[in-house]
């Protein structure tokens, strides 16, 4: 499964075309809307989490572009829910930078962000998912 998190910017002309709707019925991609709104020249935006298949992803990208919708990456950065995290230890066996790591001798895992390069690794490699990618803010404009 591959995931980004995007900013779409639509012309005014596209605002009302259910664009977002047809790459999850013609590209079976998810997606996940994290902020949606109408800039002062009546262009729209919005802010989603994206997801499939690579080749899904980069033809629904392109389904966009022939729309006119504007597509750019989202500058993001990994966060854990610690209310979901139950220190395992498994993220710090893939994570490169030594931002997750195990303090001992109490055993407990640790996450600095700091050090973290948003690599990703431990987004899949968390059994219940408390590691997450968000974009670095919620309002981009
Ligand atoms: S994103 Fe990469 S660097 Fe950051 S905590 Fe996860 S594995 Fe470590
Ligand atoms: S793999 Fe997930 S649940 Fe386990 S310690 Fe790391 S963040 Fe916590």
């Amino acid at each position: 499964m591959y995931s980004k998190i995007l900013i779409l910017r639509f012309p005014k002309t596209e605002i009302k075309k259910p664009l977002v709707c047809t790459l999850a019925r013609e590209y079976d991609l998810i997606f996940n809307i994290l902020n949606a709104g109408i800039l002062p020249r009546k262009e729209g935006y919005m802010v989603l989490e994206l997801s499939g298949t690579r080749k899904n992803f980069k033809e629904g990208l392109q389904y966009l572009k022939s729309q006119g919708v504007d597509v750019q990456n989202a500058s993001q950065e990994v966060k854990r829910d610690e209310s979901v995290c139950i220190q395992c230890g498994a993220c710090t066996a893939v994570c490169p930078t030594g931002a997750l790591a195990i303090q001992r001798p109490e055993m407990a895992v640790t996450f600095d962000q700091t050090q973290c390069s948003v690599c990703e690794l431990c987004v899949p490699a968390c059994p219940p998912r408390a590691m997450r990618v968000r974009p670095t803010r919620q309002s981009f404009f």
